[in-house]
Formats: C-alpha cells, sequence, structure tokens
C-alpha cells in the first residue's frame, strides 16, 4: 500500500506494519469494546517520528491519534522516535515490568556484544545509543496477566532472553503474532540481509541478547503457540506452514541456529531485575583485540551502510 509517499503494509484484519530502514513498527487496531481505538507497537529509530505519524494517518486518516503506545522492548531502534511521538500524542505508554529501569532513566541495558559475527550490524551496535530514556510520566507497567486494556482481545506474552522484559503480542482468534525481538524474520546481524528485507527466521538479534538459555525458553513458548502469522521487530511478515516449520526448527534447534558460539553473553548471561541490570559478565582480553580489529571494519562499512539506507 502506497499514500502520500508511505509504504507500509497488512499484516491481519485489523493490523498493520510499516518498515523504517532495518525495524519495523506496527498498529493494532481494537476490534472491540469501547472506546475503539489503536494501540502503535514500537516506536523505531530515532528521526522517524514524522514517518510513523504519516504512517497512522494513511491508515486512519488525519489527525489519527493512537489510545497508547506498547512496547515490546525498550532498545534503541525500538524506542528512537519515542520522546518526539510523545510531544505529539500525549498518551501512555506500555511497557513490562522488567523493562521500567531502562525507560525511568535508572538504568542502561548491558553493553553491545560486537563479537558475535555474523555481518556488519553486530559491529554497528557499539555505536547504538546506551543512556536510558526517561519518558516516567507516560510510562504504564504492563499487567501480563490483564493484558493492554486499549487492546482487549490480545495476550501478552512474557517473552525473555533479548532483553528482561521483552514481551510479545498474541491473537488468539487468528492466532497473529506481533513478536518484537524475541525471533526475527531476517538476518539481523547482516546489513544485506536487514536493510534488504530479506527472510529468514532467525533468533533474536545476537548482539543485543544477553541471555541465551531465556531466549531459547521465549522461542520455544511462542513455538507452542503455533501462530499462523508472524510480524518481527526486523525482516518481513511470515506465515502459515513456512513459518511453523521454521519456527519449530528454530525452537528445536535453538543451540546450534541462533547462540553465537563465543562472545561475552553465549557462557554467562547478564543478571537484571525491577531495578536494571546487577551483573553482566566480563569481556575476554582476546574478544577485545577482535574488537578493535572489527571496528576498523565497522568504521569502513558505517559508510556503506550510509550511503545504503539514503
Ligand atoms: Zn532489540
Ligand atoms: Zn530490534
Amino acid at each position: 500500500m502506497k499514500l502520500n509517499n508511505i509504504k507500509y503494509f497488512q499484516v491481519a484484519q485489523g493490523v498493520w506494519g510499516m518498515r523504517i530502514m532495518f525495524v519495523n513498527v506496527y498498529i493494532i487496531a481494537n476490534r472491540r469494546g469501547f472506546p475503539k481505538g489503536w494501540v502503535l507497537v514500537d516506536a523505531g529509530v530515532q528521526g522517524s517520528a514524522k514517518r510513523i505519524i504519516a504512517f497512522a494517518e494513511a491508515v486512519f486518516g488525519a489527525g489519527a491519534k493512537p489510545s497508547a503506545i506498547v512496547l515490546t522492548h525498550a532498545h534503541s531502534d525500538h524506542t528512537g522516535a519515542l520522546e518526539d511521538l510523545l510531544m505529539h500524542w500525549d498518551v501512555p505508554v506500555y511497557a513490562h515490568e522488567l523493562e521500567v529501569p531502562y525507560l525511568t532513566g535508572k538504568s542502561s541495558y548491558p553493553p553491545a556484544d560486537p563479537t558475535v559475527g555474523e555481518g556488519i550490524m553486530s559491529l554497528m551496535s557499539v555505536f547504538f545509543r546506551k543512556a536510558p530514556l526517561d519518558i516516567s510520566r507516560n510510562l504504564r507497567v504492563i499487567d501480563v496477566n490483564e493484558g493492554v486494556p486499549e487492546i482487549p482481545e490480545w495476550k501478552v506474552i512474557h517473552t525473555p532472553g533479548h532483553t528482561p522484559g521483552h514481551i510479545s503480542l498474541f491473537l488468539p482468534l487468528n492466532t497473529t503474532l506481533v513478536v518484537g525481538d524475541a525471533f526475527v524474520t531476517t538476518k539481523p546481524e547482516s546489513a544485506f540481509y536487514a536493510l534488504n528485507n530479506i527472510k529468514k527466521i532467525s533468533g533474536p538479534p545476537r548482539y543485543m541478547t544477553t541471555n541465551w538459555e531465556a531466549a531459547a525458553q521465549s522461542v520455544r513458548t511462542l513455538a507452542d503457540l503455533q501462530p499462523r502469522i508472524a510480524a518481527t521487530g526486523h525482516g518481513p511478515v511470515v506465515r502459515g506452514r513456512e513459518l511453523q516449520e521454521a519456527l519449530r526448527n528454530l525452537a528445536d534447534n535453538f543451540e546450534k541456529l541462533a547462540v553465537p558460539a563465543g562472545g561475552r553473553y553465549a557462557e554467562q548471561a547478564a543478571v537484571a531485575d525491577e531495578s536494571g541490570v546487577t551483573y553482566v559478565p566480563p569481556f575476554h582480553s582476546t574478544t577485545k583485540f577482535k574488537v578493535v580489529v572489527g571496528l576498523l571494519g565497522a568504521l569502513a562499512g558505517f559508510a556503506v551502510t550510509r550511503s545504503l539506507v539514503k
């Protein structure tokens, strides 16, 4: 679909998505009850507020305003436009309790691990924003059992691992899953895959996932739901048998397919609680050397990637 130069896609009835650079944002309409509204799921990269607003207006008409924003997690590529959006739409922002420290200025996520390989995006991860956001005034903690009141038909599923308070949204009626980054449908470590939206069901982005055991369990939980439609934070929508087979395969062979061999968090997870990060595994000196070498490559790649996304 294309309207006023805004390109977006339909995921399912009442669900739309738009890709901005390498990350997706979604709109979910509340099909039931009163007031009938809609929510925005995630808030894209920094500088994308105008495009997100145009996306909403393309779907619902001029002046469209969500009843809430729901965050799958608070990574900077999912919250980059959040502060700008809140200046335009002063609405509640829902996140899981364990994600609160990164949205109230209390804690930063553990550092990204650029040594996990698989592509330039892993190396680039050291440039991602690390300082936590503070959107305390708008923030509401999600009650996982109750769900998000603005979209009562959708179940909230806690899917930790990529981040401690990561959530996915599931509509049992037609088994649609809005995944976040619990698993993704491209190879997020590769700029070529991620920027060209090439399909490949993969585990969560390796460079930013800090608890692999929890991440494995989360993918198994999602696979057990047997979704027929999956809309993820990175990559195209995947449906039907293709989705079910690939997701089952990922769940059954997660350690082989998703967990990086080596890397900072592969052996030992970072630990976090309601107050934020409490333990980060040490960075070995041999990996430090790899990072320095890698960074030189990343700087070269940065120029290439920038020219690709322009
Ligand atoms: Zn993420
Ligand atoms: Zn992401």
